[in-house]
């Protein structure tokens, strides 16, 4: 039995010395991995970490230094990595909170100030564009019937949500550059401002329907009260400007809320319902930054060949760049004209 066991020992022996080398292979390359893959980590983060304050810094530089100064075995050195993480998020939160307490010093992260989507500034543009090709036989009936002269361009300037106590602002700013455009109108504004929708109408501007309630939930429950709104608004608009209007333009625009069978019932109660393809962002921005926005879109051939139609709000800050707009526009030799239900309407 002895002899046995013995023999056998020898047998193995070599196997498990075997098995130990190769264990002990594996643990080092395991090591030196782990000790790269923290190296490589606290770089990253080293270089990612804005360091907000000078003190910060000093204490960062202290850190690092005395990172080397002690021994290397792994032990210290992953502890050391854990003692200087715990250390630097202490004193980076000091920092904070000190930041916070005196604001005026520096902010503490000023690129996370939320920035509104900077629309690519544009200049105005100063160099005349060439004039593209005349549009394709395919697209719609243009406003007038006559043909448009030669270089000139046509955009359909739409305002919605209003009336507005202002948008007698608005028409003679537009009568001034010789435009006409399209207020898609509230029942409700309608209502408190009908002078408006008179002089909208006499002057010869589109008018047309936004509906009653402007609230997405509410507007968009069913194909009832989708067409239920836009016959509400078209009667106090008949009834107070006497024109029978077919245009809506739905709150929101048409995607994504308006579904198959909506978009089906207001076609049958003899609806045109109209998006938009420059969208300017005019609420959103509340400054000039709105011109830049429609000036840059307009560069890249919004309609394709079809009519290019430019959504603004009846908002005090849009009359206020609106001159700017139209500067921009009767610089480039566009001709404003308001939508008419002879023409197809456009969607997203
Ligand atoms: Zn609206």
């Amino acid at each position: 039995m002895a002899r046995n066991k013995k023999h056998r020992f020898k047998k193995v022996l070599p196997v498990a010395l075997l098995l130990v080398i190769f264990s002990a292979g594996m643990l080092g390359m395991n090591f030196f991995k782990a000790k790269a893959d923290i190296k490589n980590f606290s770089a990253r983060r080293n270089a990612n970490i804005q360091l907000p304050h000078e003190n910060l810094t000093a204490a960062t530089t202290i850190n690092n230094s005395n990172k080397y100064i002690a021994d290397n075995s792994p032990e210290t050195e992953f502890w050391k990595e854990d003692k200087i993480e715990e250390e630097r998020m202490v004193e980076e939160k000091a920092a904070r909170a000190h930041q916070q307490a005196n604001p005026a010093i520096e902010p503490i992260k000023p690129a996370a100030v939320p920035q509104p989507a900077k629309p690519t500034p544009q200049p105005v543009q100063p160099v005349k564009k060439p004039v593209p090709a005349a549009q394709p036989p395919s697209s719609p009936v243009p406003a007038s019937s006559k043909p448009l002269p030669i270089g000139k361009k046509t955009v359909y300037l739409t305002f919605d949500d209003g009336p507005e106590a202002f948008s007698g602002e608005i028409i003679s700013l537009l009568d001034q550059y010789h435009a006409k455009a399209t207020f898609f109108m509230l029942d409700g504004n309608m209502r408190k401002y009908p002078g408006a929708v008179k002089l909208m109408v006499k002057d010869g501007q589109s008018v047309g329907m936004h509906g009653v309630t402007h609230d997405k939930t509410k507007f968009y429950a069913s194909s009832q009260s989708v067409v239920g709104e836009m016959n509400q608004a078209h009667n106090t608009l008949k009834e107070i400007s006497g024109v029978d209007s077919r245009l809506i333009r739905t709150p929101y625009g048409s995607a994504p809320l308006m579904t198959p069978a909506y978009k089906q019932a207001v076609a049958q109660a003899n609806y045109l319902m109209w998006d938009w393809n420059i969208d300017s962002k005019d609420w959103y921005y509340r400054d000039q930054r709105y011109v830049d926005s429609v000036i840059g879109q307009l560069q890249k051939n919004p309609g394709k060949g079809g009519p290019v139609i430019i959504l603004l709000h009846e908002r005090k800050e849009t009359l206020q760049y609106l001159p700017k707009l139209l500067n921009y526009l009767e610089s480039q030799n566009f001709e404003l004209k308001a939508l008419n239900s002879s023409m197809a309407p456009i969607h997203f």
